[in-house]
């Protein structure tokens, strides 16, 4: 590094260059990110030294993320759930396949996903020694639940079903699945990484949350829908022993044991969080999800006025296409199977969609 510290305004300039070269999130299509809530930015800033990694020194902190792990097991129907806040959706599913692992107690665990399934499963495998089974979908690229006993033996410790995957936008049939996971006495965890902050807000939406008996564990992320800053996400158990099961001893620290995976944790993205449930409520939560939805079924309409049609009809602000060519500078992702994918996060406003259809209309004419 450095022999001698560089000046501050040089500094600044040298960073702010930089984030100059970051993409406008005008132009981001992609994203599961967003902008943070301006009330998610205050709370961030007045909790940026606290460590929730050593609760017993932060117990104000800590109050607050139980209450962020209260208010968000009420919205899924299950007010004593327990929890914590996590990195994010990886970190969540990391830990909830490692807890069916550990209540298995089998010596070669197998676990079934859909083929849809977030990227982060496969490191979760790679990591616990888990074999991954790939459940097939329907057309409609929901996970196929008819096809899971089949793949269930007396070595299989976990049943995954998606609330909103992140390709397709689409909610699996989790209700099927909670009916599968009781026969057989299996744990299933439920990635509403993506979903369980816009499912919960809308008019009418597929049950995915503990309001069906088989669900053992969700994963859900304030840091996309939730509009936290970065990072913030949540693992949320049905019974408190799931998250013991994982209990390490911790000598030194204020506390004498903890279940998370991370050690060290942020505190203020997680009272953002908070923040912005408490801010908006129910009402400003489900204004904000309506707005997406507007928004993507008007992009849904636009596309499909120039001839590009949806690949499949989401239940989540996630629109895809056929492929087109789309025009720098716009930001868009593209699935596996090679759709055009466009996630209407809240930063995506109804005028940003006009302005991107007119250029699509443009260079597809
Ligand atoms: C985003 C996402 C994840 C991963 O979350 P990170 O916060 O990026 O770790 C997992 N599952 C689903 C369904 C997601 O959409």
């Amino acid at each position: 590094m450095r022999e001698k510290g560089q000046p501050e305004d040089l500094l600044f300039s040298f960073l702010q260059e930089k984030r100059r070269q970051d993409i406008n999130h005008n132009y981001i299509l992609s994203s599961m990110c967003t902008v943070p809530h301006p009330v998610a930015v205050r709370a961030h800033v007045l909790f940026m030294e606290t460590n929730l990694g050593d609760p017993g020194l932060f117990p104000g902190t800590s109050s607050l993320e139980a209450l962020l792990v209260e208010r968000i097991g009420s919205l899924f129907h299950l007010p004593g759930a327990c929890g914590y806040a996590t990195s994010g959706g990886t970190e969540s599913n990391i830990q909830a396949l490692r807890i069916a692992k550990c209540l298995s107690r089998l010596s070669r665990p197998n676990v079934i996903v859909p083929e849809s399934a977030h990227f982060s499963f496969q490191k979760a495998c790679d990591i616990l020694g888990l074999e991954m089974r790939t459940a097939p979908l329907d057309s409609g690229y929901r996970m196929d639940a008819g096809e899971v006993p089949s793949l269930i033996d007396q070595n299989t410790c976990a049943i995954v079903g998606v609330a909103g995957t992140t390709e397709y936008g689409v909610v699996d049939p989790i209700g099927a699945l909670s009916d599968i996971a009781l026969d057989h006495d299996i744990f299933l965890h439920v990635d509403a990484a993506f979903g369980g902050m816009v499912l919960p807000f809308m008019e009418a939406c597929p049950s995915f949350d503990f309001s069906l008996p088989g669900v053992s564990s969700i994963a859900v992320d304030p840091h996309k829908m939730g509009m936290s800053t970065i990072p913030a996400g949540v693992i949320l158990v049905r019974d408190r022993e799931f998250l013991s099961s994982l209990s390490v001893d911790t000598p030194y620290l204020s506390v004498k044991q903890e279940f998370t995976l991370s050690g060290t944790r942020p505190g203020g993205s997680v009272v953002g969080a908070l923040a912005v449930l408490e801010y908006l409520g129910r009402e400003g939560m489900a204004d904000i999800v309506a707005g997406c939805m507007k928004n993507t079924w008007r992009l849904i309409d636009g596309m499909e006025a120039f001839g590009i049609s949806r690949a499949t009809t989401p239940d989540v602000n996630v629109a895809t296409f056929e492929p087109a060519r789309v025009p720098p500078p716009w930001r868009v992702s593209w699935t596996r199977k090679g759709h055009m994918r466009i996630v209407c996060m809240p930063h995506v406003h109804a005028s940003i969609i006009e302005t991107f259809l007119k250029d699509i209309g443009d260079s597809n004419a």
